[in-house]
């Protein structure tokens, strides 16, 4: 039976001689393994859709749970402005990496929606640090620990937050701050407001550096102390933001 699926190539595997496994996270259908026969060759049609972080539409002889094979592939974006800029690209290597990661722990759909958005959000010229820490918050509900953005983490307080704990996971009320940074009200606003954005609607960002420094730093080490992750493409990124 032939079927279409939009999706990303997540990874590709050289097979034999001229062809290549792939694997591609689904808009519905989680992560499939594709055969791309003769994928490999200069001539064949499908060597480019076939690379890593191809967004398309696939066609494929699909079968449950086994190997399926390729029979065409539409691109539906090339991401040109991203692959022509190399800090673009380790941003876009971090994110399907993360996405992909998170699809193997849950078979939510909302996940293949939110990285296609923030893909084509990096792609139209939008900071790729901000579009990444917006998945990222919305990537913990699906990994399985989300952060409450409605009261302090220790004592369940809705009122006098005073600030965020990427170490102790959420917000800190005034009464309960020990040694936590002091953040601004308006990194704190932002964060609950990237938790809450729809990724599409996104037209003009306005942010001051401090505010999506200070995101970026309370994600990064929220995921080193509560995800489990371990993501080589986290590392890239680190060093080029240095
Ligand atoms: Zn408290």
């Amino acid at each position: 039976m032939i079927r279409e699926f939009e999706g990303i190539v997540v990874s590709e595997t050289p097979y034999s001689e001229s062809s290549k496994i792939i694997n591609i996270l689904t808009k519905d259908q989680g992560v499939i393994g594709v055969m791309a026969k003769g994928a490999k060759r200069i001539k064949s049609p499908l060597r480019v859709a076939t690379e890593r972080f191809t967004l398309g539409i696939f066609s494929v002889y699909y079968h449950k749970d086994k190997l399926s094979t390729l029979v065409s592939a539409d691109i539906i974006n090339p991401l040109l402005n991203i692959k022509t800029d190399i800090v673009k690209i380790g941003y876009l290597t971090y994110i399907v990496e993360l996405a992909h990661q998170t699809a193997k722990q849950n078979d939510d759909e909302h996940i293949y929606a939110i990285l296609k958005s923030a893909i084509l959000k990096i792609e139209e010229g939008k900071d790729p640090m901000v579009i990444t820490n917006i998945l990222e918050l919305k990537m913990l509900d699906y990994l399985g620990v989300g952060i409450d953005l409605d009261k302090c983490i220790k004592c369940g307080s809705k009122t006098n937050i005073l600030t965020i704990s990427g170490d102790e996971g959420g917000y800190i009320c005034s009464d309960c701050r020990t040694n936590e940074l002091i953040y601004s009200d308006k990194t704190i606003k932002m964060f609950r407001l990237y938790y809450y954005v729809d990724i599409n609607s996104i037209t003009d960002l306005k942010i001051s550096e401090e505010v999506t420094h200070n995101i970026d730093k309370i994600l990064t080490d929220y995921y080193e102390r509560f995800t489990g992750l371990y993501l080589k493409s986290k590392e890239f990124l680190k060093s080029v933001a240095k």
